[in-house]
């Protein structure tokens, strides 16, 4: 049974020190028993107390990986139902459908272009993650052989075998060893022999339940059976359904601590013949609690869509996206090379570094951080300032790379030139343009 704030508070340090974020022990207490923080946000709770806590100090909804190596997925660990209150945790995975009734080539063709599906956007690489592997023929030999080509042609994505049948998932299972796949299609029909076989192959367990309260039960029932990693398909597959009922299973897994909820939710948006209506679909499951969306192609515009809605909901709201603060090289710029400065919000960043790309002139750009604010808001909120510009130069070290000591500040920020000169002693400081847009042309102007 869950603690209650007080005897959770009886068990940390009571030293008030605040390195959890929290402004008293008593306030992190009442936090964590309504699962609002976790447990290692306080560094000095004691081994003991940690045991104690228990159930108390688990992520109400529990963390699950898929795949193994650099291109694993983490699941599950959300702490709260709106984004305003504490970032989302864990991205959803995008999974690819792969019917094994697709011909050979059909089906590698889509594999291949599930695993090219990398971009890289605002500094972060974004992909299609995982392949779902349908055994739509039920047929266990041409499963395996869909298996084997999953595994020879993208042998680094994280794979979901869907099966309903016990001997189809062990022979595909088989091609992923070490690789933490999730079997999916345990149902009232087979769930012993199902979680058998994803106990043998250390994979997770997919339940695949007819509606919430079937769900409840073969959780249980597997859970009694010694699975401890799940992923729950509740049966929706309208958007109404999956709004309903992924809402409700978040919500039961933290309000109510509701076990047998919580684990991550699969969400079937994969629409054959209308990949507009799978797009809005998956859109939804990003945006409501899905770790697991299961789509039926990978095309490039779907794919920017839902990676960027992706993106955006996975970042904090309360912090702007920043990149580190560091001198950039564009090309190969030698000592004569331009050297520029703005500030460290990531599309600040990308957009100027762009537009010194787009002008062909091998650059210098140091990136100064400002807490992720742009130029102008930073500047007004005194985080780029005289004193400040010339201190990162300074400390930089970039002055024994220059033959001349130029530095270029955004043109917004002129009114900073004279106090940066007197700063940064030696340096000519020039104006460059205010928009990022007129860097080509005022780089090649001085190229010349
Ligand atoms: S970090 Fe731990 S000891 Fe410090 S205030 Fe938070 S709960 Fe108390």
């Amino acid at each position: 049974m869950a603690l209650t704030g007080v005897e959770i508070f009886k068990l940390l340090p009571k030293t008030n020190c605040k390195k959890c974020g929290q402004p008293t022990c008593l306030a992190f207490a009442m936090k964590l028993a309504q699962r609002q923080v976790s447990l290692d946000q306080c560094p000095d709770v004691s081994e003991e107390a940690k045991q104690k806590l228990g159930e108390a100090s688990a992520p109400p909804i529990r963390p699950v990986s898929l795949g193994a190596g650099a291109k694993a997925v983490k699941m599950g660990e959300e702490m709260v139902l709106f984004r305003h209150e504490k970032k989302f945790v864990n991205p959803c995975a995008f999974a690819v459908e792969i019917k094994d009734t697709l011909s050979a080539a059909d089906a590698a063709r889509k594999i291949e272009e599930a695993a090219a599906s990398e971009i890289d956007r605002v500094g972060q690489k974004l992909r299609v993650d995982a392949l779902f592997l349908s055994n739509d023929s039920g047929d266990a030999a041409k499963f395996l052989e869909l298996a084997k080509l999953a595994a020879a042609r993208a042998p680094e994505m994280p794979v979901i075998v869907s099966t309903t049948s016990p001997d189809a998932a062990e022979a595909s299972l088989g091609q992923f060893a070490g690789k933490k796949a999730v079997l999916y299609g345990a149902n009232a029909g087979n769930l012993q022999a199902m979680a058998e076989k994803a106990k043998a192959a250390k994979a997770t367990l997919g339940i695949a339940a007819k509606d919430i309260d079937e769900l409840c039960e073969l959780t249980e029932k597997a859970k009694a059976l010694g699975i401890e990693d799940m992923v729950l398909d509740s049966g929706a597959r309208s958007a109404g359904e999956i709004l309903r009922d992924n809402t409700y299973i978040r919500r039961a897994a933290l309000k109510k601590n509701f076990k047998p909820l919580g684990y991550p939710v699969i969400t079937f948006a994969n629409r054959p013949g209308d990949t507009l209506l799978e797009a809005l679909v998956a859109g939804l499951a990003v945006e409501k609690y899905a770790s697991i969306v299961v789509l039926g192609t990978a095309e490039k515009w779907k794919n920017l869509a839902l990676f960027s809605l992706r993106q955006n909901i996975y970042t904090d709201p309360q912090v702007p996206m920043q990149v580190q603060q560091k001198i950039y090289k564009i090309g190969e710029p030698g000592p004569k090379a331009p050297f520029m400065i703005t500030t460290n919000f990531s599309l600040t960043y990308f957009i100027v570094s762009g537009e010194v790309e787009n002008s062909k002139v091998p650059c210098r750009l140091a990136v100064m951080d400002s807490e992720g604010l742009s130029v102008l808001t930073a500047w007004a909120a005194g985080k780029f300032t005289a004193s400040k510009i010339a201190q990162f130069i300074t400390e930089s070290g970039v002055e024994g790379e220059l033959e001349q000591k130029e530095l270029i500040i955004p043109g917004y920020v002129a009114i900073l030139s004279g106090a940066i000169e007197d700063k940064l002693a030696g340096w000519k400081i020039t104006v460059g343009p205010r928009e990022a847009n007129g860097i080509p042309a005022f780089l090649k102007a001085r190229a010349v």
